[in-house]
């Protein structure tokens, strides 16, 4: 099972339109030198609370976008969460995961389901880290799951997002947290999206188009 699946994996690298006229991350995204070797994130760490915005009716879209409730990502930065939760724990916190990996072909669909949203999505000419399986959105849960207070709600296409509007002393205070934990781990930050992270090394995988299917089904 593994060795095929690892084969398809290899088979399913696709080659993203306009390659062309290449930008400097596609040609990074041409010579993978990590390959790639999607988990799940609960068998590596199930205590990070998993709630997949997309594959249920909580997101913009208001339906399911992916088909089934697998949050993947490469395994190495699924051990850089994983070390990341140790540390919240021990503060008395945990992460819940909002986004993870998104095959390419159902990022190109939210990008159009976003409409005149999609300044908030990377273009798909280019590719997201998500699709990568390099990139997670996290939110704070305390130690029993229930959301501390953020900025905002996941997906909030206002500048309410970004890391300098206004904002409550909690709120940032949780924010700082996530932020200096994260990094702490591995992770780089972007300025408009609070709950975005990406893997330091994301740009060692690349853009992947492996159905979520293939690895929901057979659950411990
Ligand atoms: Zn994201």
């Amino acid at each position: 099972m593994k060795r095929s699946l690892l084969i398809l994996i290899m088979l399913t690298v696709i080659l993203l339109p306009g390659r062309q006229t290449p930008a400097p991350c596609l040609l990074q995204a041409e010579r993978p030198t990590g390959g790639s070797d999607l988990v799940r994130v609960g068998d590596i760490d199930n205590l990070i609370v998993l709630d997949l915005r997309y594959a249920s009716r909580n997101n913009f879209t208001g339906k399911p976008v992916y088909p089934v409730n697998v949050a993947l990502l490469q395994r190495e930065t699924a051990l850089k969460l994983a070390a990341a939760n140790a540390e919240l724990m021990e503060q008395g916190c945990r992460l819940k995961l909002w986004d993870a990996y998104r095959p390419y072909h159902l990022h190109q669909l939210l990008w159009e389901l976003a409409g005149d949203k999609r300044y908030f999505f990377a273009d798909p000419r280019y590719g997201s880290v998500h699709n990568r399986g390099a990139a997670v959105d996290v939110t704070l849960v305390d130690i029993r799951g229930r959301e501390v207070e953020m900025p905002t709600d996941f997906d909030d296409f206002s500048g309410r997002a970004h890391r300098q509007a206004s904002m409550s002393p909690a709120a940032r205070a949780n924010m700082d947290l996530l932020t200096e934990v994260m990094v702490r781990h591995g992770f780089q930050y972007i300025d408009f999206e609070w709950w975005h992270f990406e893997d330091n090394s994301w740009w060692q995988y690349p853009i992947l188009d492996l159905s979520l299917e293939l690895f929901a089904g057979d659950e411990k």
